[in-house]
């Protein structure tokens, strides 16, 4: 850490490496009041550690963690904001890397460089809310990854700007990088003099998405097997699950099956019934929420599922809405195997076809 109180219990903040080596007295944590020393190396910046055990409010400092706080100062200021390092809330016994202060308003930024449980996670982001201060969780490189995954689930976050979303710091290569989940991965780099957006590709289209089912039947992958028991008693066979589930999927992460699975599971409760009640459909999605993204709803997250999926099925003509929910006009094909599904592409309608509006 960079800030630490003094014998007069004025906060004192690490500068640079001079400042830092003619500094004299005794200091201790604002947290705990535990005694720190000052750690003056050539590698890292000059900053305080405890010279005992680190307290709770504190977490394993490494190089990257406290570049990465002294990158977000830089950048906030240059954004406008009046940046304080450190802030340290006592009502709640937390300690925010960064805070952005703007207009009377606070934004806590917490970069997150070491593993963290979940529910550490969420009590982190409850003593935040506890205090009406936004939270903003930002990855370090353990996290980095060409696509989002399971990972990066639990740091998954939405807000009306930029939707599902999550975010990195890479220090190393000096910007900020946001994901949006938006049907695929819109990217946007956030550098100190300039931002670039583009959108990623990800996940497989969908004719490797069907031989990725059949790939995961003839590895036995235990979801999958419960899959294609449950299609077995409908006399389906999985690996001809209809196109539809591969279309347009969200993308979301945090989910405890595969999206394609979630849409498969969804068919055989639903593809036989001469309609579908509103009621019964929510209460499918809601057998599947769980706790793996403390800072989104696990119900929001399969709603935005749900609804794209609802999109899909709509975009398809596949059914159309009722008074009471919706009756199908023409439910998806299943195919006997993965050989006729695969013989079915041109036939069908076009199963890479984006349902319009269709952002999730
Ligand atoms: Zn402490």
């Amino acid at each position: 850490m960079f800030v630490a109180l003094d014998a007069g219990q004025r906060p004192v903040t690490l500068r640079d490496h001079e400042q830092a080596k003619a500094l004299v007295g005794d200091f201790v944590c604002p947290a705990c009041r535990r005694p720190v020393g000052i750690r003056n190396g050539r590698v890292m910046p000059a900053h305080f550690y405890h010279l005992g055990p680190p307290c709770a409010a504190s977490e394993p400092e490494s190089a990257e963690h406290l570049a990465g706080k002294l990158w977000l100062m830089a950048y906030g200021q240059r954004r406008g904001f009046k940046p304080v390092l450190e802030q340290y809330y006592p009502q709640v016994r937390q300690r925010a890397d960064v805070v952005w202060q703007q207009a009377g308003r606070a934004l806590a930024l917490e970069f997150q460089c070491s593993p963290i449980s979940l529910e550490r996670l969420a009590e982190r982001s409850e003593g935040y809310r506890r205090l009406g201060v936004p939270v903003v969780w930002i990855m370090g490189k353990r996290y980095f990854a060409r696509q989002p995954k399971a990972l990066q689930a639990k740091f998954l976050a939405w807000s009306r700007r930029h939707g599902w979303h999550l975010w990195f710091l890479d220090v190393r290569a000096d910007r900020l990088v946001l994901w949006q989940l938006a049907q695929g991965l819109l990217v946007t780099w956030y550098r100190p003099t300039a931002s670039r957006r583009f959108r990623q590709a990800t996940g497989p289209l969908p004719t490797k998405a069907a031989l990725g089912v059949a790939t995961a039947l003839r590895h036995r992958e235990p979801k999958a097997m419960a899959l294609q028991a449950a299609s077995a008693t409908q006399h389906r066979n999985l690996a001809g699950v209809p196109w539809l589930v591969h279309a347009a999927p969200t993308g979301l992460i945090g989910l405890p099956l595969p999206e394609w699975q979630l849409r498969a599971w969804w068919l055989l409760t639903f593809d036989a019934a001469p309609d579908i009640k509103k009621a019964a459909e929510a209460a499918f999605w809601q057998r599947f929420a769980a706790d793996r993204t403390p800072l989104v709803s696990a119900g929001a997250l399969l709603a935005a599922v749900a609804a794209q999926w609802h999109r899909v099925l709509t975009a398809s003509g596949a059914w159309q809405s009722t008074a009471t929910g919706w009756q199908w006009r023409q439910p998806p094909a299943w195919y006997p195997t993965l050989e006729a599904k695969l013989a079915a592409v041109g036939r069908e309608p076009a199963p890479t076809a984006r349902p319009r509006n269709g952002r999730a």
